[in-house]
């Protein structure tokens, strides 16, 4: 049999990864806790609807990257669907509790895995990780200034520097089918020059030509300033969000193309790019979506949100250059000389733990210079060595392993110092 081996696209984290991901992680929460946002979990499947209805039927996102399931124990006839994104199952748990009803602001953070069917490449995962925010009941350009100042928090927390925050914003939901039309008669009669996606586009989601990653598509669509179709309401609101971002010094860049694949957003959108990150250089993105409660069967609730992808920020951080070691991992390694000290190991360890000391006991009948380099190789920075000798008298042999310095003590003495860390 051929040795089995993880799907492309997806991809284990082993533990001396998942330690810059708990990190990045606990970062973030810390920046969420500043805001006022509190974690919701949803589930990682959902009835495919929740995404069909929200996305659009037309979305990329759905006709090309979502993993459709058999429901095998689910209600009969109704598909359901991996999360392509977070957004949508966000809502409908909005939606399902009545929060929309009776919560008036509510402010979310997620995180967790997300799975599109992609061609894997670089910066393109199969199951990927994102960090993102959803803040419902404010229609106030405020907020959105608010929320893209946390973005910056949250990449100046994680070190992150050298990004560019683009913005833009495609009016209102009738706005957004004036220029929808606009751009569909515009080049109509160019079609037969456009890729043959982009020709599928034209009929279903003309926006998305605009970021097509043909040039030739590009450039068809090249002169027009989407902007200019945006009611005055709509400008305005645009202006203040602007002032707002000049006056919290959060640098940004207007990008009149800038365009977001789903259906669901409106008014302000934007997204983070890195120079580390090559050719899908999007750490993240996000934008308005006032309609999507509405059209998911809730109360009208003006909603912004966004979500940051995991992998990118480890690619972006990495792309800056190799980070400083980190601090020892262990404290305390607990060896014994015989096997006849392996219950006291055990009953020492459990001493430790019991005070907020983490450590590693020997459990194995082996000899002492093997658990030594097992000690150095776990990071630790004693060793408590248990002997007949040391049972006998109620001690233990203090190692202190740079050093290589011992000396015997009480085992009272021996916790107060690897407690104290000297
Ligand atoms: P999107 O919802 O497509 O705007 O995605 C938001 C962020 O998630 C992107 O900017 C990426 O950082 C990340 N992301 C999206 N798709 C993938 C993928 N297939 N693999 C890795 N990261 C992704």
């Amino acid at each position: 049999m051929n040795p089995l081996k993880a799907l492309g696209g997806t991809s284990d984290i082993l533990p001396e990864e998942a330690r810059a991901w708990q990190q990045l992680e606990h970062q973030a929460r810390r920046v969420f806790h500043l805001y006022g946002y509190q974690e919701i979990r949803t589930p990682l499947i959902e009835e495919a609807a929740v995404f069909t209805s929200s996305l659009g039927e037309a979305a990329e996102i759905v006709t090309k990257q979502m993993y459709f399931l058999e429901d095998r124990g689910g209600r009969g006839g109704r598909s359901a669907a991996l999360r392509p994104e977070g957004t949508a199952s966000v809502v409908r748990a909005l939606i399902e509790h009545g929060l929309d009803r009776t919560a008036g602001l509510c402010r979310f953070y997620y995180l967790g895995p997300m799975f599109r069917a992609e061609r894997p490449q670089k910066g393109r995962r199969r199951q990927f990780h994102q960090i993102g925010v959803e803040v419902f009941g404010s229609a106030s350009p405020h907020q959105d200034v608010e929320l893209l100042l946390l973005l910056k928090r949250l990449l100046e927390e994680w070190g992150l520097n050298g990004w560019k925050l683009r913005i833009n914003s495609l009016g209102c939901r009738e706005d957004r089918a004036k220029i929808v039309e606009h751009l569909r008669a515009a080049l109509a009669p160019q079609a037969a020059k456009l890729c043959e996606d982009c020709r599928v586009r034209l009929e279903k989601n003309p926006l998305r030509i605009l970021d097509c990653k043909e040039e030739r598509c590009r450039e068809l669509s090249g002169g027009m300033d989407l902007f200019e179709g945006v009611c005055a309401a709509c400008k305005e609101n645009f202006a203040k969000v602007t002032e707002g971002l000049e006056r919290a010094q959060v640098p940004f860049e207007r990008d009149p193309r800038l365009v977001r694949g789903l259906d669901y957003y409106s008014r302000t959108c934007f997204e983070v790019v890195h120079p580390g990150l090559g050719s899908q250089d999007a750490l993240g993105g996000g934008g308005r979506y006032d309609d999507l409660v509405e059209l998911l069967g809730g109360a009208p609730t003006p909603a912004i949100g966004f979500a940051v992808g995991l992998e990118r920020v480890l690619m972006a951080l990495e792309s800056a250059g190799p980070k400083p070691p980190e601090a020892a991992a262990l404290p305390v390694y607990v060896a014994t000389v015989t096997a006849a000290e392996l219950p006291n190991a055990l009953q020492l360890a459990e001493q430790l733990r019991r005070g907020g000391i983490a450590c590693f006991a020997n459990l194995e009948e082996r000899p002492l210079g093997r658990q030594m380099k097992q000690a150095s190789s776990l990071g630790a920075r004693f060793a408590l060595i248990l002997g007949p000798d040391e049972v006998k008298e109620g001690n233990v042999t203090v190692k202190e392993m740079q050093s290589g310095e011992q000396k015997k003590e009480s085992i009272a003495d021996a916790i107060r110092r690897v407690s104290d860390g000297g």
